[in-house]
């Protein structure tokens, strides 16, 4: 099999953001999947700045990746601003970010990624794509509830249920750290994918892209900024031990 063909015959949509663990879904599934497309979300986000990382990091990947390029099929951009109107956090308007009583950040929009994912779900049906790939994670960070593996795996039945055609939901970083996951990035595309990440995919939550570090750009004190950092830091630790 030459490296150019996909081991996998499926057409896949995968959920990109702009950010970190969406581009490497996006080069999980490019590695894998016969035809992939890419589908975003505008939902208010206080900085639509990561919204604008994502065009950039598609060319980038085209460009530097020819094996993948044939594969990388249409963008979707959908418009979910409504959710602004059923959410009061720190995403969509000026509070300050913190923890609430419940150990979850303000910035948790309830059932947010069933949301997403049912979207998803329903352009991938009309599109014909039967994978859907989502950077949804347990490991690190979240105690996002609709980020867990079982509410994910409810909602696989559900969808492929309720359209009457299986659908996959794949989540290849569910049980990686951070420090994992720039590992992984590692393995599906060496130093020029992280390079790629590193420069332009978007995680801090101020949207502030004028500081430069080792790990990206981003303002270095938000806790998005302090995880992306930590878990590079952790990474390149990783490289160091034998
Ligand atoms: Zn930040």
């Amino acid at each position: 099999m030459s490296p150019h063909t996909p081991q996998d015959p499926r057409r896949a949509l995968v959920l990109f953001s702009g950010g970190q663990d969406s581009t490497v879904c996006l080069a999980w599934a490019l590695s894998r999947y016969a035809h992939v497309e890419t589908i975003g979300f505008n939902y208010g986000q206080r900085h639509v700045i990561e919204l604008t990382c994502r065009p950039v990091l598609r060319e980038a990947i085209t460009a530097q990746f020819p094996q993948w390029a044939g594969r990388l099929g249409e963008d979707h951009l959908l418009d979910l601003r409504v959710l602004g109107q059923i959410s009061d956090t720190a995403l969509t308007d000026d509070r300050k970010i913190e923890m609430s009583a419940n150990g979850l950040p303000n910035t948790f929009v309830p059932g947010r990624n069933l949301i997403f994912l049912s979207f998803a779900a329903a352009v991938a049906y009309r599109r014909g794509l039967s994978v859907l790939v989502a950077g949804m994670c347990e490991t690190d960070y979240s105690g996002y509830p609709d980020c867990r593996d079982n509410t994910l795996k409810a909602l696989q039945v559900a969808l492929s249920l309720g359209m009457d055609s299986p659908m996959t939901l794949e989540t290849p970083l569910m049980w990686l750290d951070k420090a994992q996951t720039w590992a992984l990035s590692n393995a599906l595309g060496g130093a020029e994918l992280n390079d790629i990440i590193q420069e332009h995919t978007h995680s801090c939550y101020l949207g502030d892209r004028s500081k430069r570090h080792s790990w990206g750009l981003g303002c270095g004190q938000c806790p998005a900024c302090e995880l992306r950092q930590k878990g590079h830091e952790a990474w390149l630790k990783n490289l160091e031990t034998p």
